[in-house]
């Protein structure tokens, strides 16, 4: 279905509304609730779901975000999606046990902020998403007495915060898929030293590899027993979740309501379409600065309208952002009235101004990042790692560029502990590691190998059939 635009619309809440559907952004099949979206993660047609409703918060609530908890802001903003799917109570209950840690917005001068999503177990702010989607996963699985494979790709950081997310749990199997020369170590170990339920696979590849080979398996019939699930960012359960820091963050730092700025680092984008969610939810947002590392196919196509994926994805210091054809950016096209299909094809142009006024988008090299973890730290104190620096250099650039005075937000999105190599060549100093990652360096390793065949990858799931 190239050419037709989809149609999304925006509708005030009311508490006794039914759930939102969700449509592919391929369109080729039906529309679903939350809960069904959530349980197949990609669409048959191998699109990803879109809200085909987005719902308002008004200012007036919005204004009482900064007497609220990240639980009560969570609440807030994922409850319209789900209707009457979850009870008031279980969700409350759900979002309280998911965010049992801290979210801290520190001030670096100015009206200039990073916020810091690393507080989680696994150090990362994909431990954000894998939260929320793993407790409700396993609330809808419960109701239904299923079992499910969740088959996930990652380039860093996703494996092992999903891995957390279901550890130990009896009715999900979790395969994570991950480029075997592009994580940290204490990155793989984060994934291979759980066992249980988990199975870690070291692919002979790079991230985009992963990302196809799971995409394969789930439209192969042969597999459909396994009932196969994504927890990656094509599953609208990651999202929605994400949308939440952007509404709190806001709350901190801008407690009147103006508009504030924020810098995302960003690889498969789901964490920009978070905030872009959040921006046409109502969250009082001026510009999404969108940074990334030297895979620049993004910040090309903004500059010249023509999208060409990067075949072959740079390696860059950022490894979670290594990503040469980010999946997300069918959403994103769909949110400004294009279309775009799994394969990067673009059926249907989406409005270049509108996207324009929403966001600055930018590339960073590997060498400037290096400079920005050295001068964050010469100049304010600040450590940040490799994905954190790309956002402020990102946001350092956006300022330069337009002059801006909002109060800005860079997200930093992982612990510098992740990467210890890179913190101390640029600073000297060694990032001390968070509680979470205390006896990581000892314990013992599981996980196989893989070349990058699809077949490979075949054989091996069929084990669990
Ligand atoms: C995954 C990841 C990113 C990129 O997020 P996307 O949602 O893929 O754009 C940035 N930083 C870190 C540390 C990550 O793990």
């Amino acid at each position: 279905m190239h050419g037709k635009a989809l149609k999304i619309s925006f509708t005030l809440f009311l508490p006794t509304m039914s759930a939102i559907k969700f449509f592919s952004t391929n369109g080729q099949t039906e529309r679903v609730d939350f809960r069904a979206a959530l349980l197949m993660g990609q669409a048959p047609d191998k699109g990803l779901y879109m809200p085909e409703e987005i719902p308002q918060i008004p200012k007036s609530r919005i204004g009482q975000f900064s007497k609220m908890s990240y639980p009560q802001i969570a609440y807030e903003v994922i409850k319209p999606y789900l209707g009457n799917l979850v009870s008031d109570s279980d969700l409350r209950a759900m979002l309280e046990d998911a965010y049992n840690y801290e979210v801290p917005v520190e001030r670096v001068y100015d009206e200039k902020y990073v916020m810091r999503l690393d507080r989680g177990p696994t150090c990362s702010f994909k431990d954000f998403a894998a939260r929320a989607m793993g407790r409700m996963i396993q609330y809808f699985l419960k109701q239904e007495g299923k079992s499910i494979l969740i088959l996930t790709a990652t380039s860093g950081d996703t494996g092992s915060a999903v891995a957390h997310a279901f550890y130990g749990l009896d009715n999900v199997l979790v395969v994570v898929l991950f480029p075997e020369k592009e994580v940290t170590e204490r990155q793989r170990r984060q994934m291979t030293t759980l066992g249980k339920n988990i199975f870690p696979l070291a692919v002979k590849g790079k991230f985009d590899d992963c990302q196809a080979l799971v995409k394969k398996a789930f439209v192969d019939a042969d597999l459909s027993a396994l009932n196969l699930s994504s927890a990656n960012s094509i599953n609208i359960g990651r999202l929605l979740p994400q949308a939440v820091y952007y509404f709190y963050a806001h709350s901190r730092v801008a407690p009147l309501g103006g508009e504030i700025v924020f810098s995302v680092p960003s690889g498969n984008f789901g964490d920009l379409m978070g905030g872009l969610l959040a921006l046409k939810m109502g969250l009082p947002a001026r510009k999404f600065v969108v940074a990334t590392n030297e895979n620049d196919e993004f910040p090309r196509f903004m500059d010249t309208g023509i999208y060409e994926p990067i075949r072959s994805s740079k390696n860059c210091i950022s490894n979670a952002m290594n990503v040469g054809h980010p999946s997300n950016l069918a959403r994103l096209f769909c949110l400004y009235g294009g279309q775009m299909d799994e394969t990067g094809r673009v059926g249907l142009r989406p409005d270049l101004a509108a996207m324009h006024k929403d966001i600055y988008a930018v590339s960073i090299t590997d060498e400037e990042t290096r400079q920005t973890i050295k001068e964050a730290y010469s100049r304010y104190r600040v450590l940040l790692e490799p994905h954190g620096a790309v956002a402020w250099a990102g946001l350092m650039k956006y300022l330069k560029e337009c002059g801006d005075f909002s109060p800005c937000v860079s997200l930093e999105t992982a612990d510098p502990a992740k990467f210890p190599d890179e913190i101390v060549r640029a600073t000297g100093i060694n990032p001390p590691l968070p509680a979470a990652m205390a006896r990581l360096d000892e314990l013992e390793e599981k996980f196989e190998k893989m070349d990058g065949q699809y077949s490979s990858l075949k054989d091996y799931l069929r084990r669990f059939l």
